[in-house]
């Protein structure tokens, strides 16, 4: 008899998968975690009921909070990651060789171990000698943080539980006091199909504190509606004028330069929430 995992991404409607059994699953101080194989999208981390990551899927998310910040910025050398304790954008970060530090900052260190321990193509790079890992709540991080990052990612969980204060207007302006003064920020920004109200909102915030901000989009097969959205603050570089010489090699299975532009190309109903 088959067992079935459902999220429910809104009250009316969800995503229903078979698992083939479940890896690990505990109550830890911040959230539900559970690892589960899927027989689909192979082993996958859920927070609180709700799918963070999968081996099938997760280069998509994490190549595309990564890569579009830190090919617009000409020379990333220290980068911030907020959440991400599964280790995928931390990966994706070190392809850059400008990159000199990369910190991640997650308030779980349950997160880590067990992605570390069933994840580890996602996490494996999390003990690399650039990396400063710590076990930490990212928005206190951010308050005691000034000129420093030339990058910060926020790769946290849903506007719920110990991520609420990662959507905030005060957050935000925190991100810009913690970057230098050409720095760039990158924050998921859930999907326009249910959390229309809150991409606008977060664009406001941000608009009101970074002269160039936008909104790309990503196809997440396994995120709530599968159209996943991210939002972009930049104090100086304009993530759409990024010269050519810009772009050296690395290896991705979603990104490409192309589609770096391609991305903020947005649908009707998309750019009517980012006016
Ligand atoms: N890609 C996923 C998404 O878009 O929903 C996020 C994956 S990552 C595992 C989310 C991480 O955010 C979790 O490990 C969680 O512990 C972390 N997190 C939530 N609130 C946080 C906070 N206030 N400070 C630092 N990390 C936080």
């Amino acid at each position: 008899m088959s067992i079935w995992f459902t999220e429910k991404q809104t009250e009316n409607f969800g995503i229903t998968m078979k698992v083939n059994r479940t890896l690990h699953t505990e109550q830890t101080e911040f959230q539900k975690l559970d690892m589960i194989e899927t027989e689909e999208w192979g082993n996958m981390l859920l927070l609180d009921d709700m799918v963070m990551t999968s081996q099938r899927d997760e280069f998509v998310y994490h190549e595309m909070v990564a890569h579009v910040p830190l090919f617009t910025h000409p020379n990333p050398e220290n980068v911030l990651v907020v959440g991400g304790g599964d280790g995928g954008v931390i990966r994706e970060i070190l392809k850059h060789p400008s990159v000199k530090k990369a910190t991640l900052v997650d308030i779980d260190g349950k997160v880590i171990e067990y992605s570390k321990k069933f994840l580890p193509e996602i996490a494996g790079m999390l003990e690399d000698p650039r990396v400063d890992v710590q076990v930490g709540d990212g928005f206190m991080h951010i308050a005691k943080s000034e000129n420093e990052y030339d990058v910060i990612m926020v790769d946290s969980t849903e506007p719920v539980g110990p991520a609420v204060n990662l959507f905030t207007k005060g957050f935000y302006a925190g991100i810009s006091k913690a970057l230098k003064e050409d720095g760039i920020f990158v924050a998921q920004s859930d999907n326009p199909w249910f959390k229309a109200d809150l991409i606008r909102d977060v664009q406001r915030d941000v608009k009101e504190i970074f002269p160039i901000t936008s909104l790309y989009l990503a196809n997440i097969p396994t995120y709530p509606s599968g159209l996943w959205a991210f939002t972009i603050g930049s104090k100086k570089y304009n993530p759409l004028e990024v010269a050519e010489e810009r772009f050296h090699e690395i290896e991705t299975k979603y990104y490409t330069k192309e589609l770096h532009q391609a991305a903020f190309v947005l649908p009707k109903f998309v750019q009517d929430l980012v006016k």
